[in-house]
């Protein structure tokens, strides 16, 4: 597609289905809202890639004041499901976004280290992990059908009322 600013713009020959000016209103606040969003909130590089290992929703990480006297704000993720359902939905799984990087580096030098020692022994460490990630997988399927029978519980609840 060619940049914005090439396009050739026909106007008006089509009957609008919303009015230009309102059009233009909608624009001029999505542009905002984007730009806002972007200089409020940093990149976490976990986003969209951290899952709960119980009900298997995605981590979200939002700024958190750690103390009154400290105005700079510390990342902490915690389970969307648990956000948006409370204790009814998972468990809170908060944690400190510099402690989870920590975490992940430590594992990435292991690996680092053990490949330059023994590529095979990486090997076999890896075919192990991908077993363990199929237990996993199973762990959250079970997770998601708990929350799932928990849901109809209440909804077959709600209906008995
Ligand atoms: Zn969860």
């Amino acid at each position: 597609m060619r940049p914005k600013d090439e396009w050739v713009v026909v106007k008006d020959i089509f009957e609008p289905i919303v009015d230009l000016e309102l059009w233009e209103r909608v624009q001029e606040v999505n542009g905002k809202r984007r730009r806002m969003c972007k200089a409020k909130r940093e990149p976490i590089i976990f986003s969209g890639i951290a899952y709960c290992p119980d009900c298997g929703r995605r981590i979200s990480f939002f700024p958190e004041k750690t103390s009154e006297s400290n105005p700079k704000k510390t990342y902490f993720g915690s389970c969307q499901n648990y956000k948006a359902n409370g204790p009814d939905g998972c468990m809170p799984h908060r944690i400190k976004k510099q402690d989870l990087y920590d975490i992940v580096l430590k594992d990435i030098r292991e690996w680092a280290a053990m490949a330059l020692a023994d590529g095979q022994a990486v090997l076999g460490r890896v075919m192990e992990q991908q077993r363990l990630n199929s237990t996993v997988d199973y762990g959250l399927a079970e997770g998601k059908k708990r929350t799932i029978g928990k849901r109809l519980e209440e909804i077959s609840h709600k209906q008995a009322v």
